[in-house]
């Protein structure tokens, strides 16, 4: 066990920071803990923020990770409202904007990530939003109501939930999609036109293949969004969800090896052995996939909390996970598991139309790779199993909704 002595210092109160924080104490940790925070809010979750919050349907205490009074009770001193502006790892000491330095023994980076912005012309006009943290999404509820017309630029996950909820309160939306379909960088053709079949269901119109100009605006406040193509979108709000980028600033400027965000290893180990990362901020190792990637999904943010925490207390590293994602829209539940790498062939199981279904990836001498299910939670759970397990199916069995799919995971 680690030296009662020892600091651990934790940069990023989101969902890694907090949860590492809380975990350190659960495996036996006895120094002190230092959790720093650019936000006024203790850890708190974002899923909600595009989905039920955004429409109104929880309370804050339902945001939170865990109450506010768990961290005095676990001796975890939080420091809101903080910004850690540099890092010395020479004499292992943290700075903040105000000037204050914290030393370390350990150091955890959970900085997570940010929204990439949309510089074209008129990007600063009032009424432009993104959807990062509990104040973006506070923000953007005040600009949905029954007939305002919202754009969103971005069919991504965040861009799509917003956009069902804003149909929910009302809104007129019109998503604005720079590639030929919605969910270009992150699920299958079958899954994409699904969505894109669902939102026109519900009043949404999906522009395909357009670019974004600029932002037009009068009296300061944005009115258009402009394609290059000359079409003008009318609207009174703007949301920007064109991506996320890594918060690898501080680890870059202080010299730790960076890729797509901050390199770790399965114990989230940077290249400063007195330095972890964990979350949306790192690059790290997708061992079922033998690569490396960047992942921004609240399973990863756990999962890596647990590969920091387990380290610095000298506990076996738990086992690698299979990753994994989920999305609410109108009343679909989206569950992913797994990731799309060297696809050969994907197979449909069920019937889309009907609103619950299953789309199963697999490599060519076909092991399951990755699963997209759509309401259909028992194949979900069956092929995480197959990934985890790399079970070959037979493409024909797995389309026979008759066989059952729990047999089919063995
Ligand atoms: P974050 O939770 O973003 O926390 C990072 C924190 O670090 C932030 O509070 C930031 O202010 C702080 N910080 C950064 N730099 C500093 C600094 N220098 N000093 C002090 N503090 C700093 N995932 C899912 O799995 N399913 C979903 O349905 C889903 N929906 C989402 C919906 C929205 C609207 C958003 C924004 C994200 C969603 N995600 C979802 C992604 C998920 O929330 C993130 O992957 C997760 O929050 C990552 O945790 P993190 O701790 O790495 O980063």
């Amino acid at each position: 066990m680690n030296d009662t002595c020892e600091r651990v210092v934790i940069v990023g109160a989101g969902h890694a920071g907090g949860s590492a924080a809380a975990l350190l104490r659960q495996y036996g940790w006895q120094g002190p803990i230092t959790l720093i925070g650019a936000e006024p809010l203790v850890p708190y979750q974002r899923p909600p923020l595009s989905k039920g919050w955004l429409k109104g349907q929880e309370a804050p205490a339902d945001l939170l990770l865990r109450p506010a009074a768990f961290y005095q009770t676990n001796r975890i001193d939080l420091r809101l409202s903080s910004s850690v502006a540099t890092i010395d790892r020479a004499t292992r000491t943290t700075t903040l904007t105000t000037g204050e330095s914290i030393a370390y023994d350990h150091l955890i980076l959970a900085t997570g990530s940010h929204a990439r912005p949309l510089p074209v012309p008129g990007h600063d006009l009032h009424g432009i939003v993104e959807l990062r943290t509990l104040a973006d999404a506070d923000h953007l509820r005040t600009l949905l109501h029954p007939g305002a017309r919202l754009a969103v630029i971005g069919a991504g996950y965040i861009g799509l939930e917003v956009a069902a909820s804003a149909r929910a309160l009302g809104t007129d939306v019109v998503v604005i999609e720079r590639e030929a379909r919605a969910l270009a960088r992150v699920a299958s053709v079958p899954l994409a036109d699904f969505f894109q079949q669902r939102h026109a269901a519900a009043g949404v119109r999906i522009v395909l293949n357009a670019t974004v100009e600029a932002f037009e605006g009068r009296n300061g406040h944005v009115t258009a969004v402009r394609l290059s193509d000359g079409e003008a979108i009318l609207c009174d709000a703007v949301l920007v969800g064109v991506g996320a980028a890594p918060n690898d600033a501080l680890a870059r400027a202080a010299g730790l090896d960076c890729a797509n965000g901050i390199v770790v290893d399965l114990g989230a180990r940077t290249s400063d052995a007195a330095i972890h990362a964990i979350g949306d901020c790192t690059q790290r190792p997708l061992p079922r996939y033998q690569r490396a990637g960047r992942l921004e999904s609240v399973p990863n943010a756990l999962e890596q909390a647990k590969q920091a925490a387990a380290d610095l207390c000298g506990r076996p590293p738990p086992a690698p996970e299979v990753p994994w994602f989920w999305s609410d829209q109108y009343e679909v539940r989206l569950q992913i598991a797994g990731l799309p790498f060297d696809v050969a062939d994907i197979v449909v199981r069920g019937d889309p139309s009907a609103g619950g279904f299953a789309i199963f990836h697999l490599s060519a001498d076909g092991t399951v790779q990755a699963v997209e299910a759509v309401n259909a939670p028992a194949e979900f759970m069956a092929g995480r199993l197959m990934i985890s397990r790399h079970r070959q199916v037979v493409a024909a069995r797995l389309r026979d909704v008759s066989c059952s799919i729990r047999e089919l995971a063995g």
